[in-house]
Order: structure tokens, then sequence, then C-alpha cells
């Protein structure tokens, strides 16, 4: 409350230096509309009733080129404080009347856009923002905000076409963007079973940005699901070039497709290779695996207790635990169940290079500050 009353106080101010203003101008001699109605409106405002305060003053401030400032300051300072109806209900004020000129009432609609999208009205905000674009001024605001409601609304092939317009617009290409953009028209195409179109999608993706990992990553589901387990294959063993930090991400993807075909040999030189490279847990977990299945047992837990003492991390320690849990005695086993605990809850697999936001999942777009292609694997 109090702090709405310190908010209308340059409005009041305003307000009142405007009516004496227009008084002395006018030398009237008469008390003037404006001085009662600045009366009422601080009456209101002492008597902790904003909202009619609000009205006083909106009602008592012509709108014109000297006020329009005072207007558009109050509507966004409403939406900044969460209070969008206000900013909404006041710039249709605005826009209604009739002796503002063409560009003050597009800066009016831009704002009324603004608060349509922070009250999630999207439909609205975007027939506004496509009016907007044909506005000298305001175009590339508009361009922008299209783009964001677009994305929002999951709009992907409206999506990429502004995102082409922005690049334009900001003489920036933006390859992660759109090769992202086109895998989710990829996955669209697929769901719908037009499998065409989709490969289409992830080819002009990967013509974009070659380093696109999830491009190949979303040829390969698409070539399993049609039990074409060699495109599979040449498709995610791309990944590796591309970015080999994904290659642990996907690895069980790979196992499969090797499993499929039955390349044990390749798949062993393959897991050999991924761990000899690769800090990571999982590749020295599929690597063991591979151990037990294609030697044995033994082979597996010496390989494992050379590395842990080569490398003594927590993930090799993990495993090793794992590995041994069921051949220890009952203290010893407890000891080493609570050690896997431990060390599964510190866990944290992906974290976005924007941000910082970190997560167990991949997540192509980041939850947190919605940027594509910027959450990246942790070496665990
Ligand atoms: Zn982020």
């Amino acid at each position: 409350m109090f702090e709405i009353a310190i908010m209308l106080l340059p409005v009041a101010a305003a307000s009142g230096w405007y009516a004496a203003s227009k008084h002395y101008k006018a030398k009237e001699k008469r008390p003037t509309n404006e001085h009662k109605g600045y009366f009422k409106g601080l009456n209101f405002l002492l008597n902790e009733q904003p909202d009619k305060a609000i009205s006083v003053f909106i009602d008592l401030l012509e709108v014109d080129d000297e006020t329009i400032e005072i207007h558009l300051a109050l509507g966004t300072l409403f939406r900044q404080r969460g209070e969008v109806e206000k900013a909404i209900r006041l710039h249709q004020n605005l826009i209604a009347r009739p002796q503002i000129s063409q560009q003050i009432r597009s800066n009016a609609l831009n704002e009324l856009g603004l608060d349509y999208m922070r009250a999630g009205l999207l439909d609205r905000a975007e027939s506004i923002f496509l009016e907007l674009e044909n506005d000298v001024v305001l175009k590339c605001q508009a361009v922008k905000q299209l783009f964001s409601i677009f994305q929002q609304e999951k709009e992907w092939l409206k999506a990429a076409d502004y995102a082409v317009k922005l690049e334009a617009i900001d003489r920036r290409k933006q390859p992660i963007l759109l090769s992202h953009l086109y895998c989710q028209l990829a996955l669209l195409s697929n769901a719908e079973l037009d499998r065409v179109a989709a490969r289409n999608y992830l080819k002009k993706a990967l013509r974009i940005d070659s380093s696109c990992v999830r491009a190949n990553v979303i040829s390969a589901e698409i070539a399993m699901a049609e039990s074409d387990y060699k495109e599979a294959l040449k498709a995610i063993l791309k990944i590796q070039d591309q970015d080999e930090r994904f290659v642990p991400v996907f690895i069980d993807v790979i196992i499969n497709c090797f499993n499929q075909l039955d390349m044990s040999k390749k798949k062993f030189d393959f897991l050999a290779g991924v761990q000899a490279n690769n800090q990571s847990t999982i590749a020295m977990s599929r690597f063991v695996d591979v151990l037990i299945e294609q030697k044995s047992n033994k082979e597996a837990l010496a390989f494992l207790h050379e590395k842990l003492l080569q490398n003594p991390q927590k993930g090799y320690l993990k495993l090793y635990a794992e590995f041994d849990v069921d051949n220890t005695g009952e203290s010893e086993s407890v000891f080493l169940r609570g050690v896997i605990k431990q060390l599964a809850e510190e866990e944290q697999s992906f974290k976005c290079r924007q941000c910082g936001f970190s997560s167990v999942d991949l997540n192509w777009c980041c939850p947190s500050c919605k940027d594509w292609g910027t959450v990246e694997p942790i070496l665990t």
C-alpha cells in the first residue's frame, strides 16, 4: 500500500503541475476541474485507496505529448510490479484516445503487447506485434517478441522464420539456434510419420551447424524406429567427431546398435577406445560390462582396481564398490552401499554454460535461460 502511494507521488505531482500550469495559462477565475480532481485523487491516496487515486489521476491527465511519458512510465511500473490488469487498462485507455499521434499510439500498443505477454495472453500479443512489424521504429522489437511468442506456442516453423528475420536485423548468424529449431521441426514431422520431411529438416540442421549433435541423435532414433540399425549406428557414431563429451550420454544407444548388428568385437574396441579417452564413469562402467561379458569377472575387477589406483576418482570408486559389493563381508557391504548412495546423490550430469543451471536430464533448450544448445555434460 505504502509503496503504491510512493509510486503515485510523481504522478500526483505531475498532474498537479499540469493542472496548475493550465490554470495559470488560462487565467481562469473559478477553481478548475483539474484542481478539484487533483485534490480528490490526493485524498484517495491519503486514505489509502490507491486504486481510486490511480483512476482519478489517469482521468485527470490529458493525453498529449507532454503527459504521454507519465502514462507510459506508470504502465511499465504496473507491469513490472505484476499488476498486469492495471497496466492493460491504462494502455487500452491510451490507445482509445482519438487525439494521440500515430507514433504514440504505436508506443502504447507495444506496451500493451508486452502486458499481454506478461499475462500469458499470447494470441492477443501476437496480433499486436504482427501489426507493429509494419512500424518502422518498432519493427525490431516486434520481430523479437514474435520470435519469443512462436517459441512459447511451439510454432516451430514460424519460430524458424522469425529467427531468420532476427539474424537479418541483428546482422548476426545464429547457427546453433536455427539448427535446434530445425531439429524441433524434424521431431514434429517424425511424430506425424513424415520421415522424408524429418530427414530433410535434419539435413538442413546439419548444413547450418555441422556440430549439431542433436541432429545425428534424432537421425539415429528415426533409423532405430525403422529397425535400420546400420543407418542408426552410422548417424550416432558421428557425434564422436562433433563433440566427444556427448558420447557417454548416448553410449547405450551405440551399444544397442552394436548388439542388434552382432558386432561384438567392434563394440569391445569402441568401448575400450571411449574409456581410454574419456574420464566418464559411464564409459568406464560400460567397458567393465563388456569385459565381464567377453572376458571374465576377474579381468574386469583387476582392470577396475588398476584404474582406481592410477586415478582415484569418486566415480571409479563407486563402480568398484558396486562391483565388489556382493563379494564382501556384511559390514563392508553396508559401508560400500553407503558410499554408493552418497556418490549417487552428489552426481550432477548436465550444466548450462550460459547460466549455470544444473540438471540430471539433458535439455537441448535450457529450462532456466531458454537458450538452445547451451547445456553440456559434466564429466563424473
Ligand atoms: Zn541456461
